[in-house]
């Protein structure tokens, strides 16, 4: 049967727009391989036009002028607008990911509660008075950086989009956005219902495209007064550098090898369930994925008899099917979860059970079994690199001191979990773990539209997600009034 396939198209300047030069990409679903949807190819004309759009809005058409309680309202009024058209674009989210629709649902509610809370944010920000000599009044107020160049990952675009649309608007930024090249429509959609909102032209651009093409073609782009990048470490270098040669701030989250500590006195039904999804969900391509499971030594065996019997369970398939994994975004993504299988082989570690794939896939989709393996040395891959897919590395440890040595052994430090019914060990360890969050008794991948979110080490600098987003949309300005 042929798929019918749908046409999208950039926002720029207020409105839906081609490339210049008419090229396009194909859309490919993730659980088929049909091509289902098409994107313009942005190239650097477009991404040009987008900040020209983008500067006069913050400029010249007083985007940052705006009463903030009047953005506030907008954004308000958007999140009332994805609720509105949750059906649809749950839809669209896990047809152009490959999510489970029930994921898909929940990224879009996010999405609509990330645009609620920035828009009830957005006239809450202050400064502060400062005490100086006498004579004189000092105080800070919080200002926009101007225009801001965001590149989006595909594992969770309406999230991330609606993280930082949130709140780089809120704060009266303008905004230039290049979504990913694999999932990238749930983002044109919410764009275009901003227009419907009332966002005025030009203060919200997307420009979809390749990263080598449009992704560094905005990063790079002299006019830019910040950037924000979600996405694999090789890529935040990029971004990184083409901030520095702008002399421009930037943020980065890059992902992590995030540890769930395990202690003998957990309650292991409330934990086992908990640890579970938060390596499952999103297929496991997560950046705060609970992909290591560290477990006190006594406690293992029966701990791995549990993960064998749960990860047994486990089936993989279409996203409309709503099972519990769906489909890798690609195949490169697929070939790269399988080099780690063939690793871990070699290397002999231990795999300790596998899903399966429903026997109707299509052939054509990017299906793994969820797979968990252990024990598992310190050195090999899977106790230090980060997977992206649905694979969970089991790792003992004697006492809590091991615990804490190796939960902060990787080069990541995004989120952490830590199970004990013994309060005061639950403080010690989450102060001593070097993760941007901890949970205690729980776990939140990827969740938490109010918790700010951001990593240490490797994981990326600067913090998105809650108030504290609105800071780093922001730059501080102190004003001393001398007054006698
Ligand atoms: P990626 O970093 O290449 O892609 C993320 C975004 O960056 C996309 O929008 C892409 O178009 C853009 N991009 C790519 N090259 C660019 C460039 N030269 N300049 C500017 N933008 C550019 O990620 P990927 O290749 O799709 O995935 C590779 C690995 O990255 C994954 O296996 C995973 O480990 C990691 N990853 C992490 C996250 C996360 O949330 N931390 C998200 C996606 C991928």
């Amino acid at each position: 049967m042929q798929t019918h396939i749908t046409h999208y198209e950039a926002v720029i300047d207020g409105k839906l727009a081609a490339s210049v030069t008419g090229g396009r990409i194909e859309m490919v679903c993730p659980s088929d391989g049909q091509i289902f949807a098409t994107v313009p190819r942005c190239d650097a004309a477009d991404v040009g036009r987008a900040v020209v759009a983008a500067r006069r809005a913050f400029d010249k058409d007083g985007w940052p002028a705006t009463p903030s309680v009047e953005r506030g309202r907008i954004l308000s009024r958007l999140s009332s607008l994805i609720r509105e058209n949750e059906d649809e674009l749950a839809a669209l989210e896990s047809r152009d990911t490959g999510k489970p629709l029930r994921q898909g649902r929940a990224d879009i509610v996010a999405a609509a509660r990330y645009f609620e809370f920035y828009g009830g944010a957005a006239d809450k920000v202050t400064g502060e008075t400062l005490p100086v000599q006498t004579g004189f009044l000092a105080m800070t107020l919080r200002e926009p950086h101007g225009v801001v160049g965001s590149v989006v990952p595909w594992n969770y675009p309406a999230q991330i989009m609606a993280r930082v649309a949130g709140a780089a608007l809120a704060m009266g930024n303008t905004l230039v956005m290049k979504p990913a090249e694999d999932a990238c429509l749930s983002v044109v959609r919410i764009a275009e219902l901003a227009l419907e909102a009332g966002l005025p032209a030009g203060v919200w651009n997307v420009v979809t495209g390749l990263g080598e093409e449009a992704g560094a073609a905005l990063s790079n782009h002299p006019e830019l007064d910040f950037l924000t990048f979600t996405g694999s470490p090789e890529v935040g270098t990029l971004i990184q550098t083409a901030a520095a040669k702008n002399h421009i701030g930037c943020t980065l989250e890059l992902g992590g090898k995030s540890p769930q500590i395990l202690f003998a006195d957990a309650d292991l039904e409330a934990a086992l369930p908990v640890v579970l999804n938060a390596i499952i969900q999103n297929c496991g391509q997560t950046c705060s994925a609970g992909s290591r499971l560290l477990v006190e030594a006594s406690h293992l065996d029966t701990v791995m008899e549990r993960l064998r019997q749960s990860f047994r369970a486990l089936v993989s398939g279409p996203h409309d099917r709503d099972l519990d994994l769906g489909p890798l975004i690609n195949a490169a993504q697929a070939r790269r979860v399988a080099d780690f299988a063939e690793d871990a082989a070699k290397a002999g570690v231990p795999l300790i059970a596998e899903g399966t794939v429903a026997p109707d896939s299509s052939q054509h989709g990017f299906y793994v079994p969820a797979r968990v393996y252990g024990p598992v040395p310190l050195d090999a891959r899977l106790a230090r690199e980060e997977v992206f897919g649905p694979v969970l590395a089991v790792i003992p440890f004697r006492d809590e001191a091991e615990a804490v040595q190796i939960a902060n052994g990787t080069e990541y430090g995004l989120v952490a979990g830590v199970w004990t019914r013994d309060s005061a060990r639950a403080m010690r360890v989450a102060r001593a773990v070097r993760s941007g969050q901890v949970f205690v008794n729980g776990y939140g991948a990827g969740g938490g539209v109010e918790l700010p979110f951001g990593g240490f080490k490797k994981s990326g600098h600067g913090r998105e997600k809650g108030f504290e987003a609105l800071r780093e949309f922001s730059a501080l300005k102190t004003i001393v009034v001398s007054h006698g």
